[in-house]
């Protein structure tokens, strides 16, 4: 194991200590420097990372390391700048004397969850109702109703903060045994077991003798099929002892085309979950309750949240990302106040005001185009054939449902049709979702490859 592959378990580790926003601003961007004696060298970027880990994070890093590598260690920190130029900060790789990682063969049961994701402090909106309602449904009679619970999303919708609010939840509410997974964690403990038949027990106590199985993005298992495998064998062993099982995925299960089979029509037992991107209230909702509940942040004004919320809107991540690097400016420049220029600088890099708007129409024009096998043009015309206005007051209906523009700017968009014109569009595509499962499916498909 290099320095590199040691340091991300030890940041995995903190990760499920401290809530996102201290991960992303002062871990993210840590590396190991070199494990000497008992001596561990991390480089940070600048001097007030130094000092902020060293004040409220020493133990937790010493302990996370501690757990990865069986030794304690003092901590130092180097700077970037510190180091000298010629030395390239992850190359060198750790003599298996140095670093003794003792096989933990042992296994000694821990949730993985982070507190830090709970159904309090998960926004919802229209994009995520459902999913939220069953999760909780889910959470207070975990093996007896939607089982497995498959929820999916594309990335930064809040998939795993469910997933783990669910756990949490359990854990809070019951005795019951719950465990969290990345299915790169499963594959792992899957490999170590191949490699080693000591480890048979230690995967048999860890995936069995629980109550609830949570396994986060299953997607990355697609291509793996003796892994596979061992999760269908797993997941038929939980299932018919009615242990929840949840899992998460990026895509549909119809479209983990490489998951064998059987795997997917035993997710056809439970119910499927998707998660669309935030609309604008939720976005907003979503930047406030963040803002609210970081006492390290400054003031912000209103109009702030509205900059963000209307040009962030592809995730939730995106709109963390944003808050982040608000704080990250305020606490370097001692803001005590963010007014809107000052956030129009601070996010410059990150929001390219004036066609980040224009595109998102532009991209759900694009998406429908294709998909109808159209030109964007012919979108934007005036042509009245079916072929051309299907296709269109589907496209005007998903730029009022995602953006949630009003039916002046989507009209705007649309080659300059009048904005009732825009409103009667949308209000027959909702009526025909209503009563059309197929337009309604097709719809669906096409939001996914919108985000
Ligand atoms: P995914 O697993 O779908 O990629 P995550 O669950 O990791 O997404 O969500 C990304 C970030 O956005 C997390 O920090 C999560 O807490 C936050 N988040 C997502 N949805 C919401 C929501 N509805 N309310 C509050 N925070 C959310
Ligand atoms: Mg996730």
């Amino acid at each position: 194991m290099n320095y590199d592959q040691l340091w991300s378990k030890v940041l995995e580790d903190i990760r499920c200590l401290v809530n996102s926003l201290i991960y992303n601003t002062y871990f993210s961007c840590t590396k190991l420097y070199k494990l000497e004696g008992n001596e561990a060298t991390i480089v940070v970027p600048y001097d007030i990372y130094r000092e902020h880990l060293t004040r409220f994070y020493l133990n937790d890093i010493v302990n996370c390391l501690q757990k990865e590598t069986n030794q304690i260690y003092d901590i130092n920190f180097i700077l970037e700048d510190e180091i000298n130029s010629k030395e390239e900060v992850s190359t060198p790789i750790v003599e298996k004397d140095d670093l003794e990682i003792k096989p933990k063969i042992e296994y000694k049961y821990s949730s993985n969850l982070n507190k830090n994701y709970n159904f309090d402090n998960f926004v919802v909106g229209n994009s995520n109702r459902l999913a939220h309602a069953t999760a909780l449904a889910v959470a207070q009679a975990p093996g007896q109703l939607y089982n497995p619970l498959f929820l999916y999303g594309s990335s930064g919708l809040g998939k795993t903060h469910l997933m783990q609010a669910i756990g949490n939840y359990i854990e809070e509410n019951s005795d019951k045994k719950v465990l969290y997974v990345s299915s790169e964690q499963f594959t792992d403990d899957y490999t170590q077991m191949c490699r080693d038949s000591e480890y048979t027990e230690f995967f048999k106590n860890k995936y069995r003798s629980i109550d609830v199985l949570i396994i986060d993005d299953i997607q990355y298992l697609a291509a793996r099929q003796k892994t596979q495998e061992e999760f269908f064998h797993t997941f038929n062993v939980l299932h018919h002892d009615n242990k929840q099982i949840i899992i998460s995925s990026d895509r549909s299960p119809n479209d983990l085309k490489l998951l064998e089979d059987r795997l997917n029509s035993r997710f056809g037992w439970g119910v499927m979950m998707d998660i669309f991107p935030p609309d604008l209230d939720l976005r907003k909702n979503i930047l406030r309750k963040k803002i609210q509940a970081n006492n390290l942040l400054p003031q912000i004004d209103d109009d702030v949240i509205d900059y963000i919320a209307a040009n962030v809107s592809n995730d939730v991540r995106g709109l963390e990302g944003a808050i982040n690097r608000l704080m990250a400016v305020s606490f370097m420049m001692s803001y005590d106040h963010i007014t809107l220029p000052i956030a129009v600088d601070a996010l410059k890099t990150m929001i390219n005001k004036g066609t980040t708007e224009k595109n998102n129409i532009l991209k759900i024009q694009k998406v429908v185009a294709d998909t109808y096998k159209i030109s964007v043009d012919d979108l934007k015309s005036k042509k009245r054939s079916a072929v051309v206005a299907g296709p269109r007051h589907i496209a005007m209906y998903l730029s009022r449902e995602l953006l949630n523009e009003s039916y002046e700017r989507i009209g705007l968009e649309f080659g300059g049709k009048d904005h009732s014109t825009v409103m009667s569009s949308c209000n027959k595509i909702q009526e025909e979702i209503n009563n059309n499962i197929e337009l309604k499916n097709k719809i669906d498909e096409i939001k996914k490859n919108i985000v």
